[in-house]
């Protein structure tokens, strides 16, 4: 069994968010890390390595640093990192995102009993699209807000995370599953696993290596083949100190009353 991790280096949001005068983001000035719905995504891939055997692959798209990433997620269990990365690549949105790696997990190779896993959605972008269009484009089931799964010969059974609830769903491998934060606590890099990450295999995957995939065409790649337009980005300003009332006495509430029915809230 294999199974196949996308895993996407994001800026560190509870840091400096930087946008450049033309309104995409500065990333080269942001601190990178690992986007965390896909550390929870590759501690169940290597879950299920433990229980029943597994080659875990992880992909990612991105620049040629991103490679530092891959090794990481080696020293924490994953057998072999992809990395996709070529200019031809670069500016591409969530269609052109996931146009790519489809065409990156075609060449990986997908069998019976394979599964794809992505996180449910990136910290940057924020718009959970990849990993159902990556689906889509490879013709496989999909699965997302997956809180647990269950694997059974060529049977998956995972509960998938609702707002009031849990629903529980079988399908049938190769699949791709979008995975949540209560799925699992991941684990930290080993001590063996660092000093074994390097010599585990890496391929790189530039425009060349997936070139002659159906999928990938000037016209669905990069800035020329994504849709969308950022009109603008910004930092929002910062808000200002709030006003603290303290005590809970009748000129306090009064005081308070009077502040919200000046701004018209009550
Ligand atoms: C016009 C335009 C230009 C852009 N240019 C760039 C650019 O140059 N560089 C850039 O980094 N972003 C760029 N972006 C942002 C980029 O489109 C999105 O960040 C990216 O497509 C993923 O979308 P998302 O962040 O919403 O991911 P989501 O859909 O929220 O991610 C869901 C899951 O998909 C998987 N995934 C998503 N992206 C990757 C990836 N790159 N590698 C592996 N797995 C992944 C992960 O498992 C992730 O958890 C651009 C966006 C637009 C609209």
């Amino acid at each position: 069994m294999k199974i196949i991790v996308c895993v996407k280096q994001v800026p560190d949001t509870s840091g400096k968010v930087a946008v450049n005068p033309d309104g995409t983001l500065n990333r080269a000035s942001m601190a990178v890390i690992i986007n965390p719905d896909d550390m929870n995504a590759v501690e169940e891939a290597l879950r299920l390595k433990d229980q029943m055997g597994a080659e875990v692959v992880v992909v990612t798209m991105g620049p040629p640093p991103a490679e530092g990433m891959l090794r990481e997620l080696m020293a924490m269990g994953a057998d072999k990192g992809v990395l996709v990365t070529a200019r031809e690549f670069g500016c591409s949105d969530t269609y052109a995102t996931s146009q790519i790696l489809a065409a990156a997990i075609n060449k990986i190779g997908l069998e019976k009993e394979d599964i794809v896993f992505c996180g449910r959605q990136a910290i940057d972008g924020d718009t959970a699209q990849v990993g159902p269009q990556i689906a889509e484009k490879l013709g496989l089931p999909q699965i997302s807000y997956v809180a647990e799964v269950k694997k059974e010969g060529t049977s998956v059974i995972c509960q998938r995370q609702l707002e009031d609830g849990y629903m529980t769903i079988k399908t049938e491998t190769p699949c791709l599953l979008t995975c949540v934060k209560e799925l699992n606590e991941p684990r930290y890099m080993s001590v063996s696993g660092i000093v074994d990450c390097y010599s585990k295999p890496l391929d790189i995957f530039t425009y060349e290596t997936l070139k002659d995939d159906p999928l990938i065409d000037k016209s669905t790649i990069g800035l020329s083949g994504s849709p969308t337009n950022i009109l603008t980005s910004f930092t929002p300003p910062q808000k200002g100190a709030g006003m603290m009332l303290e005590g809970a006495d009748k000129a306090t509430c009064e005081q308070l009353a009077g502040i919200l029915a000046k701004k018209h809230i009550i």
